[in-house]
């Protein structure tokens, strides 16, 4: 167990935020709207460029490979960030938001205002962050 002497900036921060779960599960949600209907929306996007050779030259082909290269890149990323959102949700449903996943710690409501899907405290998140 540690001490709170330990950590000197806990000690000086004894009226701590209150963390607002239902505003930031709020933001979660549409959030989560909102990369879903970006995904809906550029699901055309991804398909396989199959362009009329005749009309369209190879430079135009290329850039279509790279668009479709990109957006499959960003739903890549979207569904990184949906599994995020749908942990968050998760763990508020389970009442255990806030705590971090790795040491157990209240994370600061500040970062959790920043990033609702944070699940690591910032002293937890730079280690792993080392550690990659
Ligand atoms: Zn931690």
């Amino acid at each position: 167990m540690v001490g709170a002497a330990s950590n000197p900036e806990q000690v000086a921060m004894n009226d701590k935020p209150v963390l607002d779960i239902e505003g930031l599960k709020a933001r979660l949600l549409a959030h989560r709207e909102e990369l879903l209907q970006e995904a809906a929306d550029t699901a055309g996007e991804r398909e396989t460029v199959e362009l009329d050779q005749a009309r369209v030259g190879r430079l135009s082909r290329m850039d279509a490979m790279q668009a479709q290269a990109m957006s499959v890149e960003l739903q890549r990323r979207r569904e990184l960030e949906l599994r995020r959102i749908a942990s968050a949700l998760e763990r508020i449903a389970e009442g255990e938001y806030g705590y971090c996943l790795t040491c157990g710690e209240l994370i600061d409501p500040k970062r959790l205002e920043i990033e609702p899907t944070s699940s690591q405290c910032i002293g937890c998140a730079s280690q792993s962050e080392r550690e990659r």
